[in-house]
């Protein structure tokens, strides 16, 4: 007999969707978000509102978030990247609740902020000081190991993004928000190394958090060999068996705040588009439909971790980040329904 015992529904703190990236518009939206969320016992995400050309920061929002409303039964926190708008602009939105999210890389896409940038962002916000979200990838570092490594196969990005680029970026990011004081979340940490400079950075600013994703912790970077391997590209990269079972540890250890999906889906046809150029095949990965299910049966099942940390991670402490209360309204066979 199934338990009847209510849990709190997966609040996945990192999810694209309703929006166009690198030129594709993603798989999802928000009627697809909602269908996952009723099956999957999905309860909030954070989503992002990417600024483009033609399309204020501000207009964007509010087409994201009309969209949502209406298609959407689940709470939404947006997580915004300024590309050309004001520090005003910026402060505008984020006193509507919304927080910061920025890039170490993608220059072509036009999301690269510098070192210097992003300290500038903290000291900007400093009146406010929402969380800023960071992804750490050294650009130079990445620069520098693609002209090294030709993108001949899937495999072959695990050496175009190496676990130096996040680890430098990281400890320069780290390094700001200590100077500042700045609450700063790291996003899809996927080095251990990574992860030991974040715990110890936040012996010195408390308001340090962060997150690895479903994907790190439970498949390595063999995903990248064989049959449609491009379709699990995505960055950073997945990472070495060792570098996998160390992340697994340091999850054992408290070192992450929150599990979050990164959930980045595009339809098979643009996946499949470049197959045989991986450096055209959009990167991203789908993953809020299974994370709580696949976590759940790669460590809960397995002795890992408890079924309660993995309710934290996936649910209470991501909602605490958003600042909002999860009713206990699913079943766990609902958060297990597996997503076929
Ligand atoms: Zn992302």
């Amino acid at each position: 007999m199934p338990s009847t015992e209510l849990w709190p529904g997966v609040c996945d703190f990192h999810v694209h969707v309703g929006e166009r990236i690198g030129g594709y518009e993603l798989r999802d939206g928000f009627s697809a978000l909602d269908k996952m969320a009723n099956k999957h016992g999905i309860a909030a995400i954070g989503a992002f509102v990417t600024e483009e050309e033609g399309i204020s920061l501000t207009a964007k929002l509010r087409a994201m978030r009309d969209d949502a409303h209406k298609h959407f039964c689940g709470r939404v926190h947006w997580h915004l990247t300024p590309v050309q708008a004001t520090v005003e602009e910026v402060l505008a939105l984020v006193r509507g609740g919304c927080d910061v999210k920025l890039y170490t890389t993608y220059k072509n896409a036009g999301l690269y902020s510098s070192y210097k940038r992003i300290g500038r962002w903290m000291e900007d916000l400093a009146d406010l000081k929402p969380s800023l979200l960071v992804h750490c990838e050294d650009d130079s570092i990445i620069e520098k190991a693609g002209a090294e490594h030709t993108f001949k196969t899937p495999f072959d990005h695990t050496l175009r993004r190496p676990e130096s680029a996040e680890i430098t970026a990281v400890e320069k990011i780290l390094d700001l928000a200590v100077q500042h004081r700045y609450p700063l979340h790291i996003v899809h940490v996927s080095t251990p190394q990574a992860a030991l400079l974040i715990r110890e950075a936040k012996t010195h600013n408390p308001a340090i958090t962060c997150e690895t994703a479903p994907h790190y912790l439970l498949y390595n970077s063999e995903r990248l060999k064989g049959k449609n391997a491009h379709r699990w590209l995505c960055s950073p990269p997945y990472r070495s068996e060792t570098s996998r079972g160390l992340l697994v540890e340091l999850l054992q250890d408290g070192a992450f705040d929150i599990v979050a999906s990164d959930h980045c889906a595009f339809t098979d046809a643009d996946k499949d588009r470049y197959r045989e150029t991986p450096e055209r095949v959009p990167n991203g990965v789908p993953g809020l439909a299974t994370m709580f299910a696949s976590i759940y049966r790669g460590l809960v099942e397995t002795g890992r971790i408890s079924l309660d940390r993995l309710v934290e991670f996936c649910c209470l402490n991501p909602a605490k980040l958003m600042g909002i209360e999860l009713e206990k309204s699913f079943t766990l066979e609902r958060l297990l329904t597996p997503e076929v």
